[in-house]
């Protein structure tokens, strides 16, 4: 039935749905699930249930509006200008938003004002520069699963960056965790896998349907620059590919121009740290107070340098060559410090030069981005004079492009301190655009003509104290006081009466203003246009731009490299192939820079794959173990990262893994028991640990009872040794000072322990690492040291040496006189029971006074 019939009789206008409802209606109807941001003017307005929505999440007022048809709806809204900032709070809602734009101009529109979808934002396709961390990528990742292996796609539309790989599946926990999300597409069937294995699982979309095939893949991807050959070969990364780029294109309502090239990785590049080392050896977030390696490495200028920075820590490299090229560079500035200090002057006055493109590309940027752009591509054409050696040593020999055009274009065409918006003439450069130019000078005689009518009008009039003024409802008048409005002449046209005054318009002013606006209109749509094509023609920079881009923040991340090492006297590491590690006076990065160099003490390392190839290190608890194994897995780290290191040498074999078990904090959130968390990471080292993997592993076995734990810990070394991985290095830090008797008859089992000096006051951690077992565990050292009760400490001393020498332990005198009181606790209690069972109300006084003198006896035997 037509809507605007009502049994069969003409509905009356006020009962009919407005069309403003009606056009909303249609567009929210392809949204069902989603919020819908409806823009009406200056605001985003929501109405009914998602108006409810957004009042609760954003704590903001929910009102009514009528909607025809004697309806109303809910309605809450904000203001545009302030979207930014409330879009973060609706994603971290898990509320995918969607905008809906006016789409036509409301003052020339007839009706209603057209209106279109133009962004959905999901927490993976955020452009807002406020909510972005500048300093880390924003990942929207794809997974597509068969099988064994696993395509895992990654793109950031704010960068521009677009990678695609084929994994093992016990990979995938690792790459995402590294990677660090904010949204992961995975198709549906694969839902139960990934909500297993992540541990924020509410960063899941799941893809409904068949699933993409090949041949769709290769389609939706076909706009894109594809980095190999041989896709076939990668089909599901190719699959993978199409799913994050559809998906992003989707929510860009199919526009999509920031992406155009896709790289595919090769993992077998990369050492892999799973997001337990990330954590365990406090790489992005420090476990304490103290900085994370990530803070105490970071001395990179540029947004490009420390999302680069942020990668090559998480993702060091195993080819060799490569790793030499990166610790040359940085040698080249460590002994050139005037090219390295001037590098790193010119870098500071770089900007975020990829997602500034990025909004170039999306015609979302503003005047002042492309200053910056081109004060940025100044910089960088001055630090490709100096950068030559330094692209050489990293194999870059091509160097910078390039930029002098798109320079020369941006300073021909742009004023250097815009406006914020173009339109309003304060954009485009004199002499770039004839048209504007005129207008522009119209627009300032007109100025000159406005003065010159004011004079005109008051010599005409005599009201010497008349003005020509404008606002935005009337336009133009003239204003004349109430003293004076007997001398107005009939010419004039009455506009609006002030308390003071009247306001006239004449033919004359009226001309004149149109003249104004049309010429004001004309350099506003002028301006825009102008603009908007220089977008354009700095969009075809593209490539060169994300290139430069690109060296730039290989360049600032190897200065902060040499920064570091020179300001905190690192060394070149040697890498080889070998499957030792030997490290002199290596240091614990983070842990000295929160001590201060001079109360760390520097610990040789020596791990050698016949002989010392599992290391176990015993001492008490607070010595120093763990800071000793961790800051060897942190050295492999950087090494193979292209960092120097703080030692006075080291050589490192390649490590293709670095796995923890470090036993810090549980997850409870997971559900299981410390201990159980225990056994199963340390049965995944077990399982997964390659012929060249680093296994940091602190107190196994620590979780349970002595003797379990113990046997736990013993044969996970056995179980090592006996791996038949040559190349399967751990480190194996533990109290059980009975671990050190492994080496009596394991071959690659190496004691090492903590120094510690004991005198008749306690002991005194000496933070030394040396070769041999510890012979005792010093728990009671420790607790004294921890400021336990005298008391506590002496009856620990006690019972250690009769269990030591097999005594059953002795009552303590404590519970000696706990026994004497429960004595006279027994005896109170039996002569309450016996006043209790005296019933006073049936008893004669003399019965009473026997029962007092029973009672009193009681009292007397007890003494
Ligand atoms: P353990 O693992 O033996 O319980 P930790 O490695 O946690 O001991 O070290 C305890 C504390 O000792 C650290 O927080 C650090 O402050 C200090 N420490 C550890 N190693 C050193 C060192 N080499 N030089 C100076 N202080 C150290």
């Amino acid at each position: 039935m037509d809507s605007d019939q009502k049994n069969g009789k003409k509905v009356s206008p006020q009962e009919k749905m407005s069309p403003g409802r009606r056009q909303y209606l249609e567009i929210k109807s392809s949204y069902k699930n989603e919020l819908l941001l409806y823009r009406m003017g200056d605001f985003y307005e929501t109405f009914d249930e998602d108006a409810h929505v957004l009042a609760s999440v954003l704590g903001i007022a929910l009102t009514e509006r009528d909607v025809g048809a004697k309806k109303k709806s809910s309605l809450a809204g904000i203001p545009a200008h302030s979207i930014d900032n409330h879009i973060k709070t609706l994603i971290d809602a898990d509320l995918t938003v969607v905008i809906a734009e006016q789409t036509s101009d409301p003052t020339e529109s007839k009706g209603i004002v057209e209106r279109a979808v133009v962004r959905i934002i999901t927490p993976g396709t955020v452009l807002e520069t406020t909510i972005l961390d500048v300093g880390a990528n924003s990942y929207l990742v794809s997974v597509c699963i068969e099988n064994n292996s696993v395509g895992l796609a990654y793109l950031d539309i704010t960068t521009s960056e677009f990678n695609t790989q084929t994994i093992k599946i016990d990979q995938l926990k690792a790459e995402l965790e590294r990677l660090q999300p904010r949204e992961i597409i995975v198709h549906e069937n694969d839902r139960l896998f990934l909500e297993n294995i992540l541990v924020v699982p509410k960063l899941l979309r799941f893809v409904e349907g068949s699933v993409i095939d090949f041949q769709d893949a290769i389609g939706i991807l076909s706009g894109i620059n594809i980095s190999i050959n041989d896709i076939r070969e990668q089909s599901l990364a190719v699959k993978a590919a199409a799913m994050a780029y559809r998906h992003a294109s989707e929510t860009q309502m199919g526009h999509l121009p920031q992406i155009t090239a896709l790289k595919f990785l090769f993992n077998d590049d990369f050492m892999l740290i799973d997001g337990r080392a990330l954590r365990d050896l406090e790489i992005f977030t420090s476990n304490g107070d103290g900085k994370s390696l990530f803070e105490c490495m970071n001395e990179t200028e540029t947004p490009m340098g420390t999302r680069l920075l942020r990668n090559w820590i998480s993702k060091p490299l195993k080819n060799i060559n490569k790793i030499k090229y990166r610790l040359d560079a940085v040698d080249l500035y460590v002994s050139n410090v005037d090219v390295h200090s001037s590098t790193v002057n010119l870098l500071k006055n770089i900007s975020d030069v990829e997602r500034i493109l990025n909004r170039t590309r999306t015609f979302s940027c503003n005047p002042r981005d492309l200053i910056s752009l081109k004060e940025s591509l100044r910089q960088i054409t001055n630090i490709s004079v100096v950068s030559h050696e330094i692209l050489n040593t990293l194999s870059i020999p091509q160097g910078f492009p390039d930029n002098s055009k798109l320079i020369n274009l941006l300073e021909s065409t742009l004023f250097e301190t815009p406006s914020n918006t173009p339109g309003d003439g304060s954009v485009i450069k004199n002499g770039y655009s004839k048209d504007l130019d005129e207008l522009r000078d119209l627009l300032s005689d007109t100025s000159n003509a406005i003065l010159a009518l004011e004079n005109n009008v008051k010599e005409k009039t005599g009201i010497k104290t008349l003005k020509i003024g404008f606002n935005r409802v009337f336009g133009y008048y003239i204003e004349v006081t109430r003293s004076h409005l007997l001398n107005v002449p009939d010419s004039f046209e009455r506009r609006q009466s002030l308390v003071n005054s009247e306001r006239f318009v004449t033919a004359e002013l009226k001309e004149l203003e149109t003249k104004i606006l049309s010429a004001r209109d004309r350099v506003s749509v002028i301006e825009k246009n102008l603009f908007k094509s220089i977008c354009t023609e700095v969009n075809s920079y593209s490539d060169s731009i994300l290139h430069s881009a690109n060296l730039i923040a290989n360049i600032d991340v190897i200065c902060s490299y040499a920064n570091v090492a020179m300001g905190s006297g690192w060394i070149k590491p040697k890498v080889n192939t070998s499957f030792d590690i030997k490290i002199k006076s290596g240091r614990h990065p983070t842990v000295e820079s929160n001590l201060g160099s001079t109360q760390f003490v520097p610990n040789d390392v020596d791990i050698s794959h016949i002989g010392k190839r599992i290391n176990i290190i015993t001492g008490p608890n607070m010595s120093g173990k763990s800071t000793y194994i961790r800051q060897i897995g942190i050295l492999c780290m950087l090494a193979q990262s292209g960092s120097f290191v703080p030692a006075e040498s080291a050589t490192i074999g390649l490590v293709d893994r670095i796995f923890t078990r470090a036993g810090l904090g549980d997850d409870i959130s997971e559900g299981k028991s410390t201990f159980m968390i225990e056994m199963i990471e340390t049965a995944e080292i077990l399982n997964n640990a390659t012929n060249s993997s680093l296994a940091i592993m602190d107190e196994v076995g620590r979780g349970t009872s002595t003797y379990d734990g113990l046997a736990i810990a013993r044969s996970v070394v056995e179980y090592i040794h006996n791996s038949k991985r040559p190349g399967f290095r751990t480190l194996f830090a533990t109290h059980f000072h009975e671990m050190a008797d492994l080496s009596n008859y394991m071959a690659d089992v190496y004691n090492l322990k903590v120094a510690v000096s004991e005198d008749s006051d306690g002991i005194t951690f000496l933070r030394t690492i040396l070769p041999g077992g510890s012979d005792k565990s010093y728990g009671v050292h420790v607790a004294k040291l921890a400021g336990m009760p005298d008391e506590v400490i002496n009856r620990s001393w006690d019972l250690l040496r009769e269990l030591e020498n097999d005594i059953n332990p002795t009552v303590h005198p404590l519970q000696m006189e706990m026994d004497l009181d429960n004595e006279t606790y027994l005896k109170n209690k039996e002569l309450a029971d016996y006043l209790l069972a005296a019933d006073l109300d049936l008893m004669t006084p003399i019965e009473a006074l026997n029962v007092l003198n029973t009672l009193k006896s009681k009292l007397d035997s007890s003494d």
